[in-house]
Formats: structure tokens, sequence, C-alpha cells
């Protein structure tokens, strides 16, 4: 019996594989035209400021509205971008749709910051740096408004050649903010010698945070440590009115997660920062 299931298991397997990576190359030949038939969707997901109780920023999300495959997250389509040289201008366009959005609330009283998520190899990427230059200053966005969580699905090509990206994306006045931090690459030493203005706690650290003694305390020292580095601090995966009780008594500056809000439209966005402005006065 034992044998059987692990014989059907094995080419259980071996059939997904296949598929799988049938899937994969066909949907990376079609994000390129997904991007200019504008099949990407960019979602925001709402920060709570923990010092004034309102909406103060948004991450932005992106989603592929694919024809026959249905809505994809970004799950199904990062990581074969992030291979490929599609990340570039899938960042690109994920930018210009944030600040769009930031503008156009901004138009009707609302006045956000948009966090931006970049993988991390691009920051070797000077051809990409110099986009990012052009858009930000023709835009004609404020300084200030945007926020970029670097993220890694692996570790940095070239740490100086990365440092230096930072520093000219500060000098525009983006803030720099490290994602998921904790987990995977990024270090001690990333606090030392990057240009940073935000930590971005990962979720999994959060999530059980008011019932773990040993999240509880990673969290809290996190937070202590950025203090005292002069960073802000983003708890990312809250999910629990607990969850956000721990964070306020911690010293945590910014919650995000589906307690507040899970990513959603443009229009949403300006509903529940009303919501949450009403509470506040
Ligand atoms: P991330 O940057 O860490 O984004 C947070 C992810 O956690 C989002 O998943 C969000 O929907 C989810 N999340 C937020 N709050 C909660 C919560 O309370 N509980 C749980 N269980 N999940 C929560 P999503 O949208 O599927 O994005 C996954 C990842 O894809 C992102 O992780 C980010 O690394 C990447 N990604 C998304 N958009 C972009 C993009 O435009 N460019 C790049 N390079 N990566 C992106
Ligand atoms: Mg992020
Ligand atoms: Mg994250
Ligand atoms: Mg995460």
């Amino acid at each position: 019996r034992v044998a059987a299931t692990q014989k059907r298991t094995v080419s259980f397997h071996a059939d997904t594989e296949q598929e799988n990576m049938e899937r994969r190359v066909s949907l990376l030949g079609e994000l390129e035209g997904a991007i200019e038939r504008e099949e990407l969707q960019v979602w925001f997901q709402p920060q709570l400021d923990l010092g004034s109780n309102e909406i103060a920023s948004v991450e932005a999300l992106v989603r592929w509205q694919h024809p026959t495959r249905g809505f994809l997250a970004p799950g199904h389509f990062i990581p074969l971008a992030e291979k490929s040289n599609r990340i570039d201008s899938l960042t690109i366009y994920v930018l210009r749709k944030s600040i769009d959005a930031l503008m156009a609330w901004c138009d009707e009283g609302i006045v956000l910051r948009a966090a931006v998520n970049i993988s991390a190899r691009l920051l070797s990427s000077r051809s990409f740096i110099r986009e990012i230059e052009q858009l930000v200053s023709t835009s004609g966005i404020p300084r200030d408004r945007l926020v970029f969580e670097i993220t890694e699905s692996a570790t940095l090509d070239d740490p100086e050649e990365s440092t230096a990206a930072l520093h000219r994306l500060r000098a525009l006045g983006i803030a720099i903010s490290i994602d998921d931090y904790g987990t995977g690459q990024s270090s001690l030493s990333y606090l030392k010698t990057m240009p940073l203005s935000e930590l971005k706690i990962d979720r999994s650290f959060v999530q059980h945070a008011h019932k773990e003694v040993s999240d509880a305390m990673l969290v809290r020292s996190t937070i202590q440590l950025a203090h005292e580095l002069g960073l802000t601090v983003v708890a990312e995966g809250v999910e629990h009115a607990e969850c956000l009780e721990f964070l306020r008594s911690a010293g945590c500056d910014i919650a995000q997660g589906y307690l507040i809000g899970k990513p959603m439209t443009f229009d949403d966005i300006r509903t529940i920062t009303a919501e949450y402005s009403r509470k506040v006065a």
C-alpha cells in the first residue's frame, strides 16, 4: 500500500512539474504583451499610521487579469519576470500607475504615499535607475511621496553598485524600505551600509506576535533596533485586533494587513481613507 501511494505521488509530481514548466514558459511569453494591453492591474493595500490613526500610505501590488487563466496573483509571474528582463518594464509600469493614482487622490484632497516593490536585482541596472530618475522628475510628483520596498529573491548581484543606486534614489526624495525583514538574505550589514529609511518586518514574525512569546520578542527588539538607527518600522501581515494592540504597545509606526484592509482598487482606497479620517475626527 505504501509503495503504491508513493508511486502515485511520484507520477503526480512529474505531471505537475511538466505542466508547470509549460505554463511558466507561455506566461513569460505573454507578459510583455500583457503590459502593453494593460492586462496588469495595480491594486493598493492601505497602511495605517499608528501615530495619527489615519491611512497615510498604500503599498502597490500588481495583479494580472489574464484573458484565459483568470486573475493571477504576483507569485505566478513576478519570479518569472525577475528571471528575464521583463521585470524592468513591469516595475516602471507599476510605478507609473502608482504615481498617477497618488496625483489623482491628491486632486481630491487625499494625500498619500505609495510604496512600490523593487526587485533587488534591478538596483544593479543603470538603465533602470536612469529611467526611474526620468519618470520621477518629469511626473511632477512631490518629493517624499514614494517609498521603494526592496525585495530580494537572491543575494544582491553587486552590493556596491546597489548601494550607489540607492543613494541616487534617495537624492530624488524616494524613501527606501527593506521588505520582508528578518527572512531571506537581508542582514544586519544592510542596516549598516545602505541608505535606508524604513524597515518592514516580515509577516511570519508579525502574524502571531500577540500570542507567541518568541515572535513578540523578535518584533519588539527589531522595532527598538530600527528606531535606534532612525528608521521607520512597518509591520506587515496584521490580521488580528490583538496583534494591532501589541504593535502599538511595542512602538511600531505603521501597520499593514487584512485587519486594516486587503489590497483593493483605487476607488476603495478613497473610501477607507475617509472612514479612518472620520474615526479620528
Ligand atoms: P510583499 O511585498 O511582502 O507584499 C505583501 C503580500 O502579503 C501581498 O501579497 C499581500 O496581499 C499579502 N498580505 C498583506 N496583508 C496580509 C495579511 O494580513 N495576511 C496575509 N496572509 N497576507 C497579507 P501579494 O499581493 O500576493 O504579493 C506577493 C509578493 O509579490 C509581494 O510580497 C511582493 O514581493 C511581490 N510583488 C507584488 N507586486 C510587485 C511588483 O509590482 N513588483 C515586484 N518586484 N514584486 C511585486
Ligand atoms: Mg512589499
Ligand atoms: Mg513584504
Ligand atoms: Mg512578506
